[in-house]
């Protein structure tokens, strides 16, 4: 499937919302517009860098099942973000343990080192590990997994959130789509005050989620492109930084030594093994190859349209502010 297949997918999704605009266009209160920022494009906004640090004071959760997962799909936005003022945590799910070389104890002890360095890859406070067995995060209870993350995004006060998203296509990885699921409903039910009740008593705060940036890694109602030209050397770094799994690791310096064997080199690879492993994911991870058999267009292909460089799709939701306010303002009369 095309690009803008899945693009035009987003006009099947109605009113669309862009960060600091409601659905109307309008800006709802405690929230300044950023017109500079965010354009519309059809029924995609489009979302570039922004000058500044206007995110300062706002705090931000990436949860990825895995470790490789929001590097692959959102690892130009997080550092976008973390880049304009955002203090961001990084949230795995699953333990990773049937991923790597060696045993399943050496994979969970691997994928937790690589983790961590994708926090620091990414610019990331922390990271937090709920360490759910790998493929089976269906069998453990939703309700516990759900008050774990509503702990977190109480405790963490977390505002915006970028995880897989729960309405993506043909997603076979349970750990994919059931963390999907839990993030939507625990980031709506952490501000409401009848819920786990005993975590305000301890102190905490009811506080829901405002923004939402979902990725998929299939067929996608995707109605935001955020232009991450700037940070995608970041992004390749969050890729390198998973040496356990995923497409990045060695493969570029293997790539050059089977050539190599053949008396063949590859500009693009350059001369050394590091600068292979690194260009491999800019230039075959992230454009050539991409993700292609999972329906997934290139972070090129997803720019092109809008002449940017790199780019990354999501399904955005952010915050909604009711007419009534306005209305009111407008029309209200002294009694
Ligand atoms: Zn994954």
């Amino acid at each position: 499937m095309k690009r803008r297949e899945l693009i035009e997918g987003a006009l099947l999704g109605g009113a669309l919302t862009g960060s600091g605009l409601n659905a109307f266009g309008q800006s709802p209160a405690g929230h300044q517009p950023q017109e500079a920022s965010f354009t519309r494009k059809g029924e995609v906004v489009i979302e570039r860098a922004v000058p500044g640090k206007p995110h300062a004071g706002k705090v931000l959760a990436a949860i990825q099942p895995h470790a490789d997962d929001v590097p692959l799909f959102a690892g130009g936005l997080v550092a976008k973000l973390i880049a304009e003022g955002y203090t961001g945590y990084l949230i795995r799910t699953t333990n990773d343990e049937m991923t790597g070389g060696g045993s399943r104890g050496e994979g969970v002890l691997h994928n937790e080192q690589d983790n961590e360095a994708v926090a620091r890859a990414l610019g990331l406070k922390k990271t937090y590990d709920l360490s759910y067995r790998n493929h089976r995060l269906d069998a453990p209870s939703p309700q516990d997994f759900k008050g774990r993350l509503i702990l977190l995004f109480r405790l963490l006060q977390v505002d915006t959130i970028v995880s897989y998203d729960h309405w993506g296509l043909y997603e076979e990885n349970p750990d994919h789509y059931v963390t999907a699921a839990v993030v939507e409903s625990a980031g709506w039910m952490a501000g409401m005050s009848k819920d786990y009740p005993e975590q305000l008593e301890a102190g905490l705060k009811p506080h829901g989620v405002k923004e939402k940036y979902y990725f998929a890694r299939g067929p996608q109602i995707a109605n935001r492109v955020v232009d991450i030209s700037g940070t995608i050397d970041r992004k390749v770094e969050s890729i390198r930084a998973v040496a356990t799994q995923g497409p990045g690791g060695e493969n570029g310096a293997r790539l050059r030594a089977r050539l190599a064997a053949r008396r063949l080199r590859l500009p693009i690879l350059g001369n050394d093994d590091e600068t292979a492993n690194r260009n491999y994911i800019k230039h075959v991870v992230l454009d050539l190859d991409s993700l292609h058999e999972r329906a997934v267009p290139s972070d090129k292909e997803v720019g092109a349209p809008y002449g940017f460089e790199w780019a990354e799709r999501f399904r955005y939701i952010g915050p909604y502010a009711s007419r009534l306010e306005d209305y009111v303002s407008r029309n209200a009369v002294r009694i």
